[in-house]
């Protein structure tokens, strides 16, 4: 299914999505709040970021309506032309938008431009182009606040799925905190999917506790998805990434 093919606004009710939206967005508000309360954590101290990736602007402009402020996108440009129309539409308070892809470097001016915070940030080359970026887009009034920078943690080292291992997470950490363009704000990390969620979500929580001992202001959690965002929120994850659960099945092309 193409993108902008998908349960658009141009079928023969267009309300169908809205409301199919509005069913699935609240039973995952529901496991969120269940999950939060079952962990003793303070209600509203996970932020839900919708992951809107391979859903066009239509979808964006649906669950705004719905409410939703927060949502995280993973393709650059295809993301920032998806941005620009959904803000060409004004909304009170405006939505933001996290990169949670991994970004190409020659990709990192367009992010910049966008993004209120990149997730996905794993090497140094990267670090130093979104600073410039941001600095760019700082001076041409494209943002009006530091770029948000999460560094994505390889819990299991494959080298596919991106990440630092966590010898190497400080060195970057670092370098983020040298640039007035960029603010370091914490950890991101994607549960392999072999072996047992809860083992790695401990083993990511371990690494945050001596990561903020280090870095106590970077104290931001991103973990858990559509299937694993209870067992994250157990392991004190701060900000949940769904996309599934809410938007439906993304194109087998695009995973
Ligand atoms: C696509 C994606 C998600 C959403 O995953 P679902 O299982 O569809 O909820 C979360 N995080 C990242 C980094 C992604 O790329």
């Amino acid at each position: 299914m193409p993108e902008g093919d998908d349960h658009a606004g141009d079928g023969p009710s267009p309300d169908a999505r809205s409301t199919e939206l509005a069913e699935r967005l609240k039973l995952v508000q529901e496991r969120l709040a269940t999950a939060v309360d079952s962990a003793g954590r303070t209600p509203g101290s996970v932020e839900l970021l919708v992951v809107t990736k391979f859903f066009p602007a239509s979808d964006v402009e649906r669950l705004i309506e719905l409410g939703v402020r927060t949502f995280g996108e993973s393709r650059e440009p295809e993301a920032g032309r998806k941005i620009a129309e959904v803000r060409a539409a004004s909304a009170t308070p405006p939505p933001t938008f996290d990169m949670i892809g991994s970004v190409q470097t020659k990709k990192a001016g367009g992010v910049a431009r966008w993004a209120r915070q990149v997730q996905s940030v794993d090497r140094t080359r990267l670090v130093d182009r979104l600073a410039d970026a941001a600095a760019t887009a700082l001076d041409d009034g494209d943002r009006d606040a530091p770029l948000g920078v999460l560094l994505q943690v390889s819990l299991d080292g494959d080298p596919h799925r991106g990440g630092l291992v966590e010898g190497d997470l400080s060195a970057v950490a670092e370098r983020v905190a040298e640039q007035e363009a960029l603010d370091l704000r914490g950890l991101m990390a994607i549960a392999p999917l072999a072996g047992d969620a809860d083992r790695w979500m401990s083993e990511l929580a371990r690494i945050q506790h001596d990561f903020t001992a280090r870095f106590p202001d970077a104290r931001v959690l991103s973990a858990g998805m559509s299937g694993d965002l209870e067992v994250a929120v157990a392991h004190g994850s701060t900000c949940v990434r769904v996309g599934t659960a809410i938007m439906g099945e993304r194109p087998l092309l695009s995973q």
